[in-house]
Formats: structure tokens, C-alpha cells, sequence
């Protein structure tokens, strides 16, 4: 804070400032400084382009984070698709090696040579 010491609020001369603008860089007195939810500005342009800065920047992120965990459930549907799969390929191999179902014998088959049963 050793800069402020020697600043001057850019709306009044003379007047040491207190804080600098987290947009722009200027420096302003206690009265001047407008603070907003994301910090200490000049002015009120100054703090809606930060906000929207900050705002653009987060919806970025929730994008990005959406866009992951829609990627995550497709290979967890698949997954559970394939496991499915198994499971049924599983039964019709235990189903068809007790009893001999003629519509089933090609399924099987290739059932019991994918499992090796
Ligand atoms: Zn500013
Ligand atoms: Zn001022």
C-alpha cells in the first residue's frame, strides 16, 4: 500500500487517495471509490466492466464444468449399457446350456465364445 501513500484521488487533486480501481488502475479518495462485489473502482463503468468481466469469466467455468459432467454421464450410460449386455448375454448362456431353445442357439453361441463358457 506504499504507492497509495504518495497517490492523489484522480477527481480531486491535492486529496490523498485510499484505494485503486481494480479496473483501470486510477487511483481515488475514500468519497470517490465506488465498491462493488468484486472489489474497489473509480467509477461506475469501471465497476460494470468488471462485474462483467467477472460474470463472463464464471459462466466460462460453468460451462466447461456442464460440458464435462455431460460427457460423464454418456460414458456412465454406456457403461451400464455394455454391463446390461452382459448380463443378458450371461443368462442367455445359463438359460440356453439347461435348456435348448432353437431361436436362442445363435445368441448363445456367440454368447459362450465372448465369455468363454
Ligand atoms: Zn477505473
Ligand atoms: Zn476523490
Amino acid at each position: 500500500m506504499t504507492s497509495l501513500d504518495q497517490a492523489e484521488c484522480v477527481y480531486h487533486p491535492g486529496k490523498a487517495a485510499t484505494s485503486k480501481c481494480k479496473q483501470c488502475g486510477q487511483t481515488t479518495c475514500h468519497q470517490c471509490t465506488i465498491t462493488g462485489p468484486t472489489g474497489k473502482f473509480c467509477s461506475t463503468p469501471c465497476r460494470t466492466a468488471n462485474e462483467a468481466r467477472v460474470m463472463q469469466a464464471k459462466s466460462v467455468q460453468d460451462r466447461a464444468l456442464s460440458r464435462s459432467s455431460a460427457r460423464f454421464s454418456i460414458l456412465r450410460r454406456t457403461a451400464s449399457k455394455l454391463f446390461l449386455l452382459f448380463v443378458v448375454l450371461a443368462v442367455a448362456a445359463l438359460i440356453g446350456s439347461i435348456f435348448y431353445i432353437p431361436y436362442l442357439s445363435e445368441i448363445v453361441f456367440t454368447a459362450r465364445e465372448i465369455l468363454g463358457i
